[in-house]
């Protein structure tokens, strides 16, 4: 067993872990994005969490705001949701025929986002590659509308770079990705309603559908300008397009019925699909898409679209998910709202004294910190964050136990286990670090 080291910046049982995994998996890691190479050194090997802390392989005690990257809302191991799985786990983990959980927690889901119909995938990235099948499916059209910096999963066709003009179709954004993939994409700057317009303008009875994050969290939290949202769905309905929005980070966690419940649900209008992931998955793999009962209903076995999967609605996934939206009371969102206040004024006033540019922006209970001046309204004004301040101040954050998002361009997530405790350790953290993101 490790014993605890005195500053979580010793790391020498993960650093011996870093070089094994290398030596069996790419980069050593199962994501890229978890090998701290946007941040330098070496990767945390996690053995347990509980609530707000992460213990490492050495013993280090780190505030998470990661939370697995959404998912935890409640914290980790929270007692209930752990209960509820053990007792599913001791039915049987998988059977390949319909459970109740699934039933439960498509009717959790119905009852709080814009959906009619819901079905259940194993990721998020299968959720929207299936929703845009559907789309295309259900229209008989071929184009797909995307945003550059929105992050749909590695789906192929949205991996997709912008072509030479706005309405010249995408290019692959990795190797791998065949040219034909991604030449029926179009890929826009966020919040341009004007590069909306002259795509639909040009294409628009091609167009299946547009996807777009609710309000993006892959570039940082970029919110929608107001109404954003709302132009986007009504651009779609005047076209025949329909308007895809993707809350899988957003889903459950921005709002009580995701980014939706902001604007959508506020100003009146519904997109057509809605892609969720992370919260709704409890922290194991689970996602769905679901929308309108008439776009859903030409799925297979009810109608001609195929889509299907092994583990989808999996009796363990679906009891942690439904365990935990159960869990997602008002108090909960009222608890990360208020923890999100104090976090964001203490960033802001650190960065402040240090000196450092910096813009903090927010989406409901989300946010994020650029290290740049704000406000920043798309990717190329994301793209402008200060990658090496922040690698200094990642890293004097770590070392004063708070572990923070090992890239630039992510939000920030806490949980309802976030307490005074927590809180106050990243708090006091904060000028240090700082400076460090000042030198
Ligand atoms: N959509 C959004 C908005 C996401 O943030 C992510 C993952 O971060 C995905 C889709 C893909 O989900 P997954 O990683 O479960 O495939």
């Amino acid at each position: 067993t490790a014993t605890p080291s005195s500053t979580p910046s010793a790391a020498p049982a993960s650093e011996a872990l870093f070089a094994r995994a290398r030596a069996v998996t790419p980069g050593g890691v199962n994501s890229p994005v978890r090998a701290f190479a946007a941040v330098g050194g070496s990767p945390r090997f996690i053995t347990s969490a509980k609530g707000a802390w992460l213990t490492d392989a050495d013993g280090n005690e780190m505030v998470d705001l990661i939370c697995s990257w959404g998912p935890m809302l409640l914290g980790h191991a929270h007692p209930e949701v752990q209960a509820a799985v053990q007792a599913a786990v001791a039915r049987g983990t998988s059977y390949g025929a319909p459970t109740v959980p699934e039933v439960e927690l498509a009717e959790e889901i119905v009852a709080r986002a814009p959906v009619e119909k819901v079905r259940f995938t194993s990721s998020g990235t299968e959720a929207s590659m299936s929703a845009i099948r559907l789309a295309r499916g259900f229209t008989g059209r071929d184009v797909v509308v995307k945003f550059a910096g929105c992050y749909h999963g590695h789906v192929d066709a949205l991996l997709a770079s912008a072509g030479s003009g706005l309405a010249t179709f995408a290019v692959p954004g990795t190797p791998g990705v065949p040219a034909s993939a991604t030449e029926l994409t179009l890929v826009l700057p966020y919040n341009d309603r004007e590069a909306v317009t002259a795509v639909f303008a040009e294409h628009g009875d091609r167009i299946a559908c547009l996807v777009t994050e609710a309000s993006p969290g892959n570039m940082g939290v970029v919110p929608p300008e107001p109404g954003f949202n709302e132009f986007l769905s009504r651009t779609c309905a005047e076209h025949g397009a329909l308007f895809v929005s993707d809350e899988v980070m957003t889903g459950f966690r921005a709002s009580r019925q995701g980014y939706w419940g902001i604007d959508g649900a506020v100003e009146g209008w519904t997109p057509d699909l809605v892609v969720m992931g992370k919260v709704m998955g409890g922290g194991f793999p689970a996602a769905a898409f679901g929308g309108r009962a008439d776009v859903m209903a030409r799925l297979a076995p009810e109608g001609p679209v195929y889509q299907a999967g092994t583990l989808s609605g999996n009796p363990v996934a679906t009891t942690a998910g439904l365990t935990t939206l159960r869990l997602a009371t008002d108090e909960v969102y009222d608890h990360l709202t208020k923890a999100g206040e104090v976090v964001k004024a203490g960033v802001t006033d650190a960065l402040d004294a240090a000196g450092v540019a910096h813009a903090v922006q927010s989406a409901g209970t989300m946010f994020s910190v650029f290290l740049t001046e704000g406000p920043v309204r798309d990717f190329a004004e994301a793209s402008r964050t200060d990658a090496g301040a922040y690698a200094a101040f990642f890293h004097a954050m770590l070392d004063r136990g708070v572990y923070l998002p090992p890239s630039a361009y992510e939000s920030w997530f806490l949980s309802a286990a976030h307490d005074d405790r927590a809180i106050q350790t990243i708090l006091d953290a904060l000028p240090d670090a700082a400076r460090a993101a000042a030198a």
